[in-house]
């Protein structure tokens, strides 16, 4: 295993975090299934709840909730795997996409919204009814598309490579922004002056998933853009924060209880994971290391941060 030279302890950490209770049996098993997949060109689908999947290798991952009024879309990776990404959610369902969750404004997560949004249909009635909302209006009868009203601010800045139809259709401020979909209590919180001014994570309270977005990425360190009003200490609140929403498979471990985190990048986490990730930023934070030169993680290693505890399915 490769080991990033100018930061040996963080790595250290990195590889012991994900390597802790994985059997190497296991785990290659489970490297090899991923392989597997994506060789017949396909993304791969991690089944992270019945109804839960992360759509892995098409930028940033794509979190997929299943349910009776259709999907709901965390993220819509990058824009050249869109057609992908529409085939992935079409070999997981044939309901409707319904709604769109950006967590972030970065071309890795909502490159895809275009295309993804008008794969779906409005969950908000007909084009042109009276007494919907707004969002019938001006999503144009496609998937509507949820962002940080910071996230809408800079994908349609002058400057700003993002079509017109790629643009969030509904922003939220403040702290969060709550919904029911497909029975489950769905909370998109704003964590500020994280990554960026922009983040936000999506809790799926019934499922018991949180998809983090960039704040975590298990395959390196949070590349914290401060021009963009990201900031260190922010991006630790926000890893705090999430802990808090987080329970641990206490007191059964043995158990497949437990809350799962899809992170922007790299495989699904549990508290125990978003706890060293934690640790390693903090740790890089108190010894100043500079915050540019990011941990780079082999992919080797990467590769071992595959859990066993969700499998990899050929749906
Ligand atoms: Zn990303």
């Amino acid at each position: 295993m490769r080991r990033h030279s100018a930061y040996p302890l963080a790595a250290l950490m990195f590889a012991g975090v994900f390597c802790l209770g994985l059997g190497a049996k296991a785990l290659l098993a489970a490297v090899s299934q991923q392989t597997r997949a994506s060789a017949s060109g396909e993304l791969d689908l991690v089944a992270v709840r019945s109804d839960f999947y992360m759509i892995a290798g098409a930028g940033g991952n794509v979190a997929a909730q299943l349910g009776p009024a259709g999907v709901v879309l965390v993220d819509t990776g990058s824009a050249p795997m869109a057609d992908a990404v529409v085939a992935a959610v079409k070999r997981l369902t044939d309901r409707p996409i319904r709604y769109v969750i950006n967590t972030s404004a970065d071309a890795d997560h909502v490159g895809g919204n275009e295309k993804l949004s008008k794969a779906g249909q409005t969950i908000l009635g007909h084009q042109g009814s009276s007494g919907v909302s707004e969002d019938v209006y001006t999503s144009g009868g496609a998937a509507s598309v949820l962002a940080h009203e910071n996230v809408f601010t800079r994908m349609s800045a002058p400057q700003s490579p993002f079509p017109f139809a790629a643009l969030p259709t509904k922003t939220y401020s403040g702290r969060s922004y709550p919904m029911y979909l497909n029975g489950d209590g769905i909370q998109v919180m704003h964590m500020p002056a994280a990554r960026s001014d922009g983040d936000s994570i999506v809790f799926f309270r019934r499922a018991d998933v949180i998809v983090s977005g960039d704040i975590i990425d298990t395959a390196r360190f949070p590349r914290i853009d401060v021009a963009k009003g990201g900031s260190i200490q922010g991006e630790i609140a926000a890893l705090n924060g999430l802990l808090e929403m987080m329970i641990p498979p206490f007191p059964l471990r043995w158990r497949d209880e437990r809350t799962y985190l899809i992170p922007g990048h790299g495989f699904v986490a549990d508290y125990g994971d978003v706890v060293e990730y934690r640790n390693v930023v903090t740790i890089v934070r108190l010894t100043s290391m500079p915050m540019r030169a990011a941990v780079s993680l082999s992919s080797d290693t990467a590769r071992m941060a595959v859990p066993t505890r969700v499998r990899i399915t050929n749906r």
